[in-house]
C-alpha cells in the first residue's frame, strides 16, 4: 500500500512526486511513456524561472523534465511504466489497475494525466510542428517578432492568442472556417479593434508548407484556393484533456475534470493537477505549482488515517 499513487510524469506529476517524496510520503508515479509529459516536445523553455543556462541560453524541454525526475527519484519517489486504466475507490484506499498488469493500492491518488491539442488534421500540421506549427503563443510567440503568423480558430482561445501574438507582430491574420466568432464579445471586439490583426472569416488553412520550417499555407476561402506567404501557424482550435477512467468525477463542460483550490476533485482523496484539470491557464509553472498543493493537502488527508 503506499501513501500516495501518482498517475503521469509530466511537470505536475514529476513536481508532486518531489514534494511528496520530501514529505516522507511513499509516492510511486505510473507513466505510460517517458517521464517529462508535454516537455518531451518542447525545444527551449524560456518561461520557467531558472531554467536557463546563462544569459542567452535557456534548457530544453527534455533537459528541464530529465531533471525533474532526477530530483524527484533522488527524494526517494518510485517510478514505473504503465497505463492507468481504472480507479477506483474502495473504503479506506485506491485501487490502480495498470492495463495488462496489476493492481496497486493508495490512500491517496493524484491524477496529473495532462491534456492534448485539438489539431487542424491537415497536411504540413505535424511535420512542421517546432518549425513554425505551434499550439501555444505565450510559449512561442516571442520567436517570431515582426513574422506574419497566422491563427486558426474562432473561440475564446484563438481570439487571446491572437491578440496576445499581436504584442511581437504587427501583422496577424486570423482565419476562421464561419462567418462569426465563437469567443465572447469582448475579446472578439478588441481583435476586431486591433490594427495589427487581419480577420478572414469563411476561410479554412488547407495545407502548410515549408521546407525545414514554415513558408506559405494554402487557403480555402468562398470556394477560391490559393497560397499565400506565412512564418507560423498557431492552432487554437481547443484543447480536450487526455481521457481518464473515473466516470464519476466531476468534469467541466469541455471534460476537464474540476478542483477545489486545494486541488481535491469531488471524489475524498483523489486530487488532479496540472492540464488535466478544469484552470483558465495550462503551463509548465502552473502544473508544477499545482502538484505542491495537491501534496500539500494529499499529506493531510493521508494523515487523517492515523489519527
Ligand atoms: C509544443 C508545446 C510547447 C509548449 N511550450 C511551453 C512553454 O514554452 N512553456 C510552458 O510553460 N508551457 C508550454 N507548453 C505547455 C506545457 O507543456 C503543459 O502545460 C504542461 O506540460 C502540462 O503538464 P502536465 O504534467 O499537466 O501534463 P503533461 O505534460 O501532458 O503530462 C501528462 C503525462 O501523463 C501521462 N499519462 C496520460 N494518461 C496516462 C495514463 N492513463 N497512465 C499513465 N500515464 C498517463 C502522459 O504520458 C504524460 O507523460 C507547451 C506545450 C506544447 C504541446
Amino acid at each position: 500500500m503506499f501513501d500516495v499513487i501518482i498517475v503521469g510524469a509530466g511537470p505536475a506529476g514529476l513536481s508532486a512526486a518531489l514534494y511528496a517524496a520530501r514529505s516522507e510520503m511513499d509516492a510511486l508515479v505510473i507513466e505510460r511513456f517517458a517521464p517529462g509529459g508535454q516537455l518531451l516536445n518542447i525545444g527551449v523553455v524560456e518561461n520557467y524561472p531558472g531554467n536557463f543556462r546563462d544569459e542567452r541560453n535557456s534548457f530544453s524541454g527534455y533537459e528541464l523534465a530529465q531533471k525533474m525526475h532526477q530530483q524527484a527519484e533522488q527524494c526517494g519517489a518510485y517510478f514505473r511504466i504503465g497505463t492507468v486504466e481504472a480507479i477506483q475507490k474502495e473504503e479506506n484506499r485506491f485501487a490502480v489497475r495498470i492495463a495488462g498488469e496489476e493492481t496497486l493500492y493508495a490512500r491517496a491518488v493524484i491524477v496529473a494525466t495532462g491534456a492534448k491539442h485539438r489539431l487542424l488534421g491537415i497536411p504540413g500540421e505535424k511535420e512542421f510542428t517546432g518549425a513554425g506549427v505551434s499550439y501555444c503563443a505565450p510559449c512561442d510567440g516571442p520567436f517570431f517578432k515582426g513574422k506574419k503568423i497566422f491563427v486558426a480558430g474562432g473561440g475564446d482561445s484563438a481570439c487571446d492568442e491572437a491578440h496576445y501574438l499581436s504584442r511581437f507582430s504587427p501583422e496577424i491574420v486570423l482565419v476562421h472556417r464561419r462567418d462569426h466568432f465563437r469567443a465572447q464579445k469582448a475579446l472578439a471586439d478588441r481583435v476586431l479593434n486591433n490594427p495589427k490583426i487581419k480577420v478572414e472569416f469563411n476561410t479554412r488553412i488547407l495545407e502548410i508548407r515549408g521546407r525545414e520550417k514554415v513558408y506559405s499555407v494554402m487557403l480555402e476561402q468562398n470556394g477560391r484556393q490559393f497560397e499565400t506567404a506565412a512564418d507560423a501557424v498557431f492552432v487554437c482550435v481547443g484543447i480536450e484533456p487526455e481521457y481518464f477512467p473515473v466516470p464519476e468525477l466531476v468534469r467541466d463542460e469541455s471534460g476537464f475534470i474540476v478542483t477545489d483550490q486545494t486541488m481535491l476533485t469531488s471524489i475524498p482523496g483523489l486530487f488532479a493537477v496540472g492540464d488535466v484539470r478544469a484552470s483558465p491557464f495550462r503551463q509548465i509553472v502552473t502544473a508544477a505549482g499545482d502538484g505542491a498543493v495537491a501534496v500539500h493537502s494529499a499529506v493531510a488527508f493521508v494523515d487523517s488515517f492515523s489519527g
